[in-house]
């Protein structure tokens, strides 16, 4: 049956891992998947999360299926976390969440549902954007467009470029923007600019589709919902795929959220209906534990209070490598202004290291980043950083 068939390319992020898993160099490090690492390297379970664990080993009662949208409760608990607890939007009732398995879950059902609805609509990527965002959209039967986001030469984002695309876009065309920690820039708009991005959305009538994968990553939880509250106060439609994968660390969980935001409630009632029979075709109801253990975590404020901690932690160490990696680079007298990488946000850095570097720190130092140059930061520790401002260094001034 498959004699014909031409194996597929492996996946550009996670074909990574499994040749880094494959790489018997010690020194090895992954600067390739966007997952946390502390500074042992590890990916530890959250206290907050075993803490969550224990309280529902003890209550559960049963694996019986979640309704189609998932548990009442983690869709109020998302809504709050993307909203704030007394925001409009939630006491009118006009937005519906469903619970998705993880932001790329979110992601692939609200393509499904406005490809049933808009079938002739295109749907706007930033120039770059994170690759699946590509897959996931084709997938779902849409033709791509992209608008312009980045300034590689300048390593800021091209606001001119970027508001004379979205000035261009069609009302009733899909606008993908990510909400905070841009994947794989690292640079994201400022409050000034994201009160502009809104504004041209309601002039325009494209519909914005947030993709809010870092929430807690950039700058807290609340400053990061900033763009999310510019169109939540526009009134109009919106859509938020969210996730739990990297501020719970809830990575294969496959915790994330589409949320839905109607002009009335009568509208999101109406879009929630056909939000389901979406999802029943795709895969049913979604997996129960993980959006368990998050709401169990939002509905306690001790819990809450933990969460916020052990988050904030994993931003700062972020931080704290950015700036080792600009200090590490610049002992070592590499040519260039890399002050950029510690003003990004989030877990990545458009490091502007050309293929033919990455290919040789691969092949030569057992590091791993992802074509194009994103160094996910939350892959150096204390330990690995040394290694790797020495092996860059090495390979730039070959
Ligand atoms: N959107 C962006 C921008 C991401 O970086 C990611 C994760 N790499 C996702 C969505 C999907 O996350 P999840 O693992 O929850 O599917």
């Amino acid at each position: 049956m498959w004699q014909n068939i031409e194996a597929a390319p492996a996946d550009s992020i996670l074909g990574l891992t499994d040749a880094f898993k494959k790489d018997g160099n010690p020194e090895k490090v992954n600067l390739g998947v966007g997952v946390y690492k502390d500074d042992e390297g590890n990916t530890p379970v959250l206290s907050c999360v075993k803490e969550a664990e224990k309280i529902l080993l003890a209550s559960e009662k049963t694996k019986s299926y979640l309704p189609i949208p998932g548990d009442p409760g983690y869709g109020k608990n998302v809504q709050k976390l993307l909203f704030g607890e007394e925001n409009e939007v939630i006491n009118s009732g006009r937005a519906v969440t469903a619970h998705a398995p993880g932001g790329t879950g979110a992601l692939r059902v609200g393509g499904d549902l406005l490809k049933k609805f808009y079938p002739d609509a295109k749907v706007w990527l930033s120039s770059p954007t994170w690759a699946n965002h590509n897959a996931v959209f084709s997938a779902a039967g849409f033709e791509l467009e992209q608008y312009a986001y980045y300034d590689a030469e300048n390593r800021q984002l091209d606001f001119d470029g970027m508001t004379a695309s979205l000035e261009n876009i069609p009302g009733g065309d899909v606008v993908l923007l990510h909400t905070c920690c841009h994947n794989p820039s690292g640079v994201d708009p400022d409050r000034e600019q994201w009160r502009r991005i809104a504004a041209i959305s309601n002039e325009k009538g494209w519909i914005p589709f947030l993709d809010f994968a870092y929430q807690g990553f950039g700058e807290s939880v609340e400053a990061d919902r900033f763009a999310v509250e510019q169109f939540a106060a526009l009134g109009g439609d919106f859509l938020v795929a969210s996730s739990f994968s990297k501020n719970f660390g809830l990575y294969n969980e496959r915790t994330g959220a589409l949320t839905l935001i109607c002009p009335t409630q009568k509208e999101a009632a109406v879009a929630f209906s056909h939000l389901k029979t979406t999802i029943r075709v795709l895969y049913s109801n979604p997996p129960a534990h993980g959006g368990l253990v998050a709401a169990t975590i939002l509905d306690r404020p001790e819990l809450y209070s933990l969460w916020i901690e052990e988050l904030g932690g994993m931003r700062e160490r972020i931080r704290d490598m950015r700036r080792a990696l600009v200090e590490g680079l610049v002992a070592r007298g590499v040519e260039g202004d890399f002050s950029y990488i510690a003003r990004q946000r989030g877990m990545f850095s458009f490091s502007g290291l050309s293929a033919e570097v990455v290919d040789w720190l691969r092949e030569n130092k057992s590091i791993y980043v992802v074509g194009g140059g994103r160094i996910n930061l939350a892959g150096l520790t204390s330990k690995n950083i040394g290694y790797v401002c020495d092996a860059i260094a090495e390979a730039l001034q070959r």
